[in-house]
């Protein structure tokens, strides 16, 4: 943010805010260019995967993933794990049936069903999942093997917080304003060889080709989204990579849950083993004090805080972009919570 406010108003002397140029123009070229070079170091994305800048967030990929990956099938297994799981199971219906492999509804979204009694279809056309459970703070701990079957994955809430083998999926995507940079911009990364056989009557606009035929500038992309998207990913790549920002995040969740787990005044419900490195969320024994402690949390500078609706209670989303004194802050805070309002 630093930066792109130092360049706003005149970028690297032409004059111009990156928000005036063309986005035909060499220098903006040179923008997005850059950008996506940078995302695929960060995720060694093979050269036969296309790496696409769209709009319409990871809501419109729910629609445009059954209308160019159906390819002539009928029908497509998904994982419902959570809320964005089960959104991307209702817009599939609207194409193909939808057979639901595995099913977190029964557990209350606290833990992936175990592998022997996945429920995979031989005749999908793909199979859908969410690696990260946003809301309920639910984390597949691997990628499911699903063979052939091309394997989509909904990573707006996880990608880029760790490396990840491209090469197992068919498409990954992602809205950037997660992990990546401002709302606006939503990446796709898809094998090429998937590209070009849409459903009838699939618009330009929807159809994943056209957009990788066209450097994803058949219509006017987010420019500058996309160029803040770049700025984050050149800084992940001075921070080391994806290997060293994964040390981090995995140390901020675990002292946070150890934080959580030590304590009777805290709690959070998912199985040790699938619980997000992303996004903590956590309830009070006491749940009239909520109030209370957002009040307080946000007087000490701690915010955002507050429970998703659906879930009520708190969640720490602890992204990228969160220092890992940002945690500790937040742990200090907790204990000393607990004992001004704890028995
Ligand atoms: C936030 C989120 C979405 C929704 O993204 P939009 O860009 O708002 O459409 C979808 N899936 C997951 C996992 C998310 O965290």
């Amino acid at each position: 943010m630093q930066q792109a406010q130092q360049e706003m108003l005149d970028w690297q002397g032409t004059g111009m805010s990156v928000m005036e140029m063309s986005h035909r123009g060499p220098e903006y070229t040179s923008i997005a260019d850059k950008a996506e070079a940078d995302l695929r170091e960060l995720m060694a994305i093979p050269d036969d995967y296309a790496v696409l800048f769209l709009q319409g967030g990871a809501s419109s990929q729910f629609s445009m993933i059954p209308m160019n990956l159906l390819r002539g099938k009928t029908k497509a297994d998904y994982f419902y794990t959570g809320a964005w799981s089960k959104k991307a199971i209702a817009e599939a219906k609207r194409y193909c049936d939808v057979n639901i492999v595995a099913d977190s509804s029964d557990n209350k979204f606290t833990k992936i069903a175990d592998k022997p009694t996945w429920q995979f279809s031989p005749d999908a056309a793909y199979v859908h999942y969410t690696p990260n459970e946003t809301i309920h703070g639910l984390e597949f701990d691997d990628i499911p093997d699903t063979g052939d079957i091309p394997l989509v994955a909904d990573m707006s809430s996880t990608i880029l917080s760790r490396p990840v083998d491209v090469s197992r999926f068919a498409m990954i995507y992602a809205g950037a304003q997660k992990n990546i940079g401002p709302a606006g911009l939503c990446i796709v990364i898809i094998r090429r060889d998937l590209l070009g056989d849409t459903v009838p009557n699939t618009p330009a606009m929807y159809d994943y080709k056209v957009h990788a035929d066209n450097g994803s500038m058949f219509n006017t992309p987010a420019t500058y989204s996309w160029y803040l998207a770049g700025l984050v990913f050149d800084w992940l790549l001075k921070q080391g990579g994806l290997a060293a920002i994964a040390k981090v995040n995995q140390r901020k969740a675990e002292k946070l849950y150890a934080a959580i787990d030590n304590s009777d005044f805290y709690n959070n419900p998912v199985d040790k083993r699938y619980r997000s490195w992303m996004n903590v969320p956590f309830t009070l024994a006491d749940d009239a004090l909520d109030t209370q402690f957002i009040t307080e949390a946000t007087q000490a500078n701690l915010l955002t805080l507050k429970g998703h609706r659906d879930l009520g209670g708190m969640r720490a989303s602890i992204y990228n972009a969160m220092p890992e004194q940002g945690v500790d802050a937040l742990i200090a805070f907790m204990a000393q919570f607990e004992n001004n309002y704890g028995k």
